[in-house]
């Protein structure tokens, strides 16, 4: 019998010692597994931490950036604003279909608010002075330097300028365009909204005309052409119109409301309203691709690259 028993409690012992050891191993792994993705979250967490430095030779600091740029996809513009990042976070998330740049500068353009509202005055007269439905002039606000045209229009002595290289460049293309309107005072835009208000309601005239101080006619510097049929309203469509929209830009205009900006601008397509804006900003949205005043002045007015 104690023979038996001392043999048993060896035993007994044995086992126990191995349950032990694989306990201990299993526990030892556990710490090992958590303390290693800790280390990670802890990496992806912070891009430039104090090991970012010993990273750059590791294809480690490729994760940590592309980690970054996930976390905040812009943040890498040059025109990215800080103290504007929850609002490219809400204005993303409601427009999906919206690139991270083109997130940045609308924003930046305030167009992720209600048009016609957080309005601001306009101070700087240097062109091209954007004016839109977060933008006015001041109601006083009368160009400096307002010259008149052979047929009567009133614009700015270097929009008559550029408007005339332009109307003759268009004679020898074998187009006939004139200027049918270009600088409104602000009574005179006041009459021409609530006219607008009246025959189509308010909703549709804030379509197609700009409230009294926000109208690009009041700078002296837009023009309504009108084609060989002689008016403004029959433009659109027209061959004129369409020389117009390829050509404006070689003489310091921009065809200001287009189909392709009607999102960013809140109006209906005006392919007769061309803006003078200067030859170096006409030509770096021609060659840029950039489709709209309020992109140029993100990026090269407000920010430059
Ligand atoms: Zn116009």
């Amino acid at each position: 019998m104690p023979s038996m028993r001392t043999k048993r409690r060896f035993r007994i012992n044995y086992l126990r010692l191995l349950l032990m050891l694989l306990c201990v191993s299993m526990i030892a792994y556990g710490v090992i597994l958590l303390s290693s993705s800790m280390y990670e979250a802890n990496r992806d967490g912070s891009a430039v931490s104090a090991d970012a430095a010993s990273d750059a030779e590791t294809p480690h600091n490729s994760d940590g950036a592309n980690a970054a740029a996930e976390e905040n996809p812009f943040a890498s513009f040059y025109y990215y604003e800080k103290d504007r990042q929850a609002r490219y976070e809400n204005y993303a998330a409601n427009r999906r279909n919206l690139t991270p740049d083109e997130v940045v500068w609308r924003v930046n353009a305030e167009l992720d608010r209600f048009p016609y509202t957080n309005i601001v005055n306009v101070t700087d007269f240097t062109p091209p002075v954007l004016l839109n439905k977060y933008r006015k002039l001041p109601d006083g606000y009368v160009p400096a330097g307002l010259v008149n045209t052979s047929s009567g229009r009133q614009m700015t002595a270097e929009t008559k300028a550029a408007y005339e290289s332009l109307r003759d460049a268009a004679g020898v293309a074998g187009h006939r365009i004139s200027a049918a309107s270009a600088y409104q005072s602000i009574e005179y835009q006041k009459g021409v909204y609530n006219k607008h208000v009246m025959e189509y309601g308010k909703e549709a005239a804030d379509d197609f005309v700009a409230r009294a101080g926000h109208s690009e006619h009041h700078l002296g510097t837009a023009i309504d052409l009108a084609g060989s049929a002689g008016t403004a309203e029959g433009f659109a469509g027209t061959k004129e119109a369409e020389w117009v929209a390829e050509n404006a830009w070689r003489h310091g205009f921009i065809v200001r409301y287009t189909d392709a900006n009607r999102d960013v601008t809140g109006y209906m397509p005006e392919p007769g309203h061309i803006t003078w804006v200067g030859e170096e900003a006409a030509a770096i949205m021609h060659e840029e691709g950039i489709g709209s005043l309020e992109e140029y002045v993100v990026k090269y007015v407000r920010h430059k690259p």
